[in-house]
């Protein structure tokens, strides 16, 4: 197990750099225009998986990184580059991470590959677990996964909402109910192969950010799938059910739900795309503040610029400290014991809000143009209040945490 540290090593600081120059060069000029267009912005992806930057190697490499710094690295780079077209770039990874969390190494080494494509034919994947009355609260999941045993496959019937890629994924993970009667402990995840009928993409979401994110509904209807898509396998599912029958009858241990199992792997990655947008932002400030002269100086030399400077920059890097510490434990295998997750995601997602609104005020009205690029930071930045957790959920959590009490 790697000892915590702050130094990135030169190999590490060589990937960063690489990643750097890819989201000054090819991901900030592109922005202002993929933003405009709502679109997915194919082009910057195909470019990025032609330099093996969106590719399963580089997510692995980063994953396994044993630093646990690799992928907080990564993203803070990718999203300093633009938070839209970064989440179009990986956005596939949260389905990976569904897989990576809760399915087979068969399963990993089948479905995992054919989320990314190649550099030929780029694919992207999708994590469907949100529904219209199933937000923060996954107990109210009503998508349903039914076993029909004559044929081996499963019937996944409902509406998944909010699905990032939702619809153009080439495999999409979806989280259904297999027995209701156990709340989120009776859910599972299931691959659904390219091209699978029944499946359709819903309504498209026209954003207030990361626009160049493609975001939408994705319907179930009588959705057929082999046996052996139901991530982890039967004899797993069937195993880890009866430990939560028995549990309900208050005799067995705890048993984790699926969708918390990915979000919770995946809380520090989301916190390290939130510093990237801070980190951005402060950026195009700090420089405003010192070449715009009013009354006769820059209007870094009023204290009150000068100071909110000095706010934003602490707040940047305790964030990164918290994203940083809470990646290294998930990768050291330390249990979250202060949900320090979710205190990552929190922290870093607030300070991204507030951070990108100051930025705008001490641009004054260029701020409020989409002439310059904070306007846009602060739309993006809104997200990460909202998914991957509200931040409200992200404190019940910490709290339930902190006081011992289990989280639902
Ligand atoms: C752009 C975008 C991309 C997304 N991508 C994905 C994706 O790829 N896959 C996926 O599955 N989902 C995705 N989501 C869904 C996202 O995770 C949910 O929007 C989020 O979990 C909140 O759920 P909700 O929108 O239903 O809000 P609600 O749960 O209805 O919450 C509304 C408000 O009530 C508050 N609230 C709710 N319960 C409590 C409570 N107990 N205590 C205090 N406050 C509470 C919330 O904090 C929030 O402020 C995405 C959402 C967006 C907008």
């Amino acid at each position: 197990m790697a000892e915590f540290t702050m130094e990135l090593s030169d190999e590490q600081k060589e990937v960063r750099d690489w990643i750097h120059g890819f989201a000054a060069d090819v991901m900030r000029p592109a922005a202002a225009e993929w933003d405009e267009r709502e679109e997915s912005p194919w082009p910057v992806i195909q470019e990025a998986a032609k330099i093996g930057l969106y590719s399963l190697d580089f997510y692995a490499q980063q994953f396994f990184d044993p630093t646990g710094l690799g992928i907080p690295m990564a993203m803070e780079e990718l999203f300093w580059g633009d938070a839209g077209i970064g989440l179009s770039i990986v956005g596939t990874g949260l389905a990976a991470v569904g897989v990576l969390a809760n399915g087979t190494e068969e399963q990993i080494g089948t479905w995992i590959p054919q989320m990314y494509g190649d550099a030929a034919d780029v694919k992207v994947a999708a994590f469907c677990s949100s529904e219209p009355d199933a937000g923060s609260d996954v107990s109210a999941m009503r998508t349903r996964a039914v076993y029909d045993e004559a044929k081996d496959e499963w019937v996944l019937n409902g509406t998944k909402t909010w699905a990032t890629n939702g619809g153009i994924a080439n495999v999409h993970v979806v989280v259904a109910v297999v027995d209701p009667d156990l709340g989120p402990k009776g859910h599972a995840s299931f691959i659904v192969p390219p091209r699978t009928p029944g499946l359709s993409q819903g309504q498209k979401f026209k954003k207030h950010g990361i626009r160049a994110s493609h975001t939408a509904e994705v319907v179930l209807e009588d959705v057929r799938v082999p046996g052996h898509c139901l991530l982890g396998g039967k004899e797993k599912l069937d195993e880890r059910l009866a430990r939560a029958r028995e549990r309900a009858r208050g005799t067995g241990e705890r048993v984790k739900n699926a969708a918390m199992a990915t979000f919770e792997a995946s809380r520090p990655a989301v916190g390290a795309q939130a510093v990237g947008i801070a980190r951005a932002a402060y950026e195009v400030a700090l420089d405003y503040a010192k070449e715009r002269v009013q009354f006769g100086r820059p209007i870094i030399d009023n204290q009150g610029v000068a100071f909110q400077l000095a706010d934003m920059r602490t707040q940047i890097d305790a964030a990164r400290l918290l994203v940083w510490r809470a990646s290294w434990m998930a990768t050291a295998g330390k249990p979250f014991t202060s949900a320090e997750g979710s205190m990552s995601k929190l922290f870093a997602g607030e300070t991204a809000k507030k951070v990108t609104a100051q930025a705008m005020q001490i641009l004054g009205g260029n701020g409020y143009t989409r002439e310059y690029p904070v306007e846009r930071m602060h739309r993006d930045a809104a997200i990460y209040t909202i998914f991957e957790g509200t931040s409200e959920i992200q404190r019940l959590v910490i709290a339930r945490t902190v006081a011992g009490v289990p989280i639902r």
